[in-house]
């Protein structure tokens, strides 16, 4: 008899990561479009950045030692000799001698000879060629170093990171144009159901649009979607499909027929063709969910219905694909947002719920609601109508009416 064969969501994630081997294929891409991209490289910094001490404030660059003593009392003057102009090569300044000071922008270069700025806030300018400075300053004051952003020699980025926008900035800032990634992942998507068409034929009823595969193939970001349409209920073609799968991706993700119904046929199929490790998961949506090795590649078997294929998507596949697309560290995906619950959520003692809410903001105090939204796991309106799911662990019955809590961001 067909049953399942339940284990947690971290039982679940473990097993599989113990299973799954990054790909090995490198390439080298401009770093402008590695966003979302694996390096398979160590980034250590080539030169200091910016490579020149320059101000961090419009004001006056000077020898600290010499403004000693100043105040708003006793303000001390120096003579102006010139003026730091934005992009001016460092070394055709002139110096800062004693007695002087020089002019300086925030992100000017400092000249020669000063050591800190007086910002313009503290100076009076009774002449053109004379500054009066109220406020003392110690070296370094409103100074960043020539490697204060990047120091040649450092290790910026470790083998295995995710690249972000912000990392693209870092990489172009060191004068980094292209680096080695991890290839992207191929994943093989396939739709199971005798029901199912696509969205762009004409649908009769008793019949549903095919919308799974679209749905994770816009979750997948850095890796490469490979659509591979839909399958009959029918063992036979289920089990050619997902031969033909395997072979072209490097792990494969079905949606439908992994439950235990007379029609369902991922289970036999998988088993047939290799190993299962997972059958079940203590979550809600979800549970119908299938783990195996088939060629050495993960294959997941997700639920049919939309809600639980989109939660199990981000809950279980989204680590895995994280492991075979090269990552190092494994980071909670999601953003958060905290926020009050306006109504109870119920769940039960030995299972994780997801439950999908809507965000409401409270203008007047600046508070932030969250509204579970009600709906059956088969409508993909529950999605569509919520910011975000909130997680109620295992070991929770309920998260009581009020209570503060994390919602990830969809
Ligand atoms: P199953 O997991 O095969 O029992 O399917 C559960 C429910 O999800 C059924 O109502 C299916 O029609 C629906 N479903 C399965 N696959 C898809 C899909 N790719 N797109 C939209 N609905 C689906
Ligand atoms: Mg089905």
């Amino acid at each position: 008899m067909k049953g399942f064969h339940e284990k947690t969501l971290d039982e679940a994630i473990s097993l599989a990561l113990a299973h799954v081997e990054p790909v090995t294929e490198t390439e080298r891409v401009l770093t402008t479009q590695s966003l979302g991209r694996v390096l398979a490289e160590d980034i250590i910094c080539p030169e200091d950045v910016p490579g020149f001490a320059r101000s961090a404030m419009d004001g006056y660059a000077v020898r600290a030692h010499e403004t000693h003593g100043a105040s708003a009392e006793h303000p001390r003057t120096l003579k102006v000799i010139g003026a730091v102009e934005m992009g001016q090569d460092p070394r055709t300044l002139p110096p800062v001698g004693a007695g002087e000071a020089c002019e300086i922008p925030t992100g000017g270069p400092m000249p020669p000879g000063a050591d800190a700025v007086v910002m313009l806030e503290e100076t009076e300018r009774p002449q053109h060629q004379i500054v009066r400075l109220f406020a003392a300053v110690t070296p370094g004051t409103h100074v960043l170093s020539g490697d204060s952003d990047f120091r040649r020699g450092e290790l910026v980025f470790k083998a295995g990171h995710k690249l972000r926008a912000v990392d693209i900035g870092a990489l172009l800032a060191m004068g980094i144009l292209s680096v080695k990634v991890y290839r992207r992942v191929r994943v093989g998507l396939l739709s199971t159901g005798s029901e199912l068409v696509e969205p762009d034929h004409r649908v009769r009823p008793g019949q549903v649009r095919q919308i799974n595969s679209h749905v994770l193939q816009n979750l997948l970001e850095g890796a490469q979607g490979l659509f591979l349409g839909i399958v009959p209920d029918d063992r036979e073609h289920l089990r050619a499909a997902v031969q033909q799968a395997v072979r072209a991706s490097d792990m494969v993700v079905l949606s439908g027929g992994s439950s235990v119904g007379a029609r369902d046929w991922t289970l036999d199929v998988l088993q047939e063709l290799g190993e299962i490790l997972v059958h079940g998961l203590q979550i809600k949506p979800g549970k119908p969910t299938i783990f195996a090795i088939i060629e050495s590649k993960p294959v997941i078997g997700l639920p049919g219905n939309p809600v639980s294929c989109v939660i199990v998507f981000e809950k279980f596949v989204r680590p895995v694909l994280a492991r075979r697309s090269g990552l190092r560290v494994l980071l909670p995906a999601h953003r958060l947002a905290s926020a009050q619950l306006t109504q109870a959520v119920r769940s039960a003692i030995g299972r994780e719920d997801f439950v999908a809410v809507r965000l409401r903001v409270d203008e007047a105090h600046g508070a932030l609601y969250a509204e579970p939204i009600p709906g059956h796991s088969n409508n993909i309106s529950t999605l569509a109508r919520a910011d975000g799911i909130v997680h109620v662990p295992s070991d929770f019955e309920a998260i009581p009416e009020g209570a503060q809590v994390w919602v990830e961001l969809l």
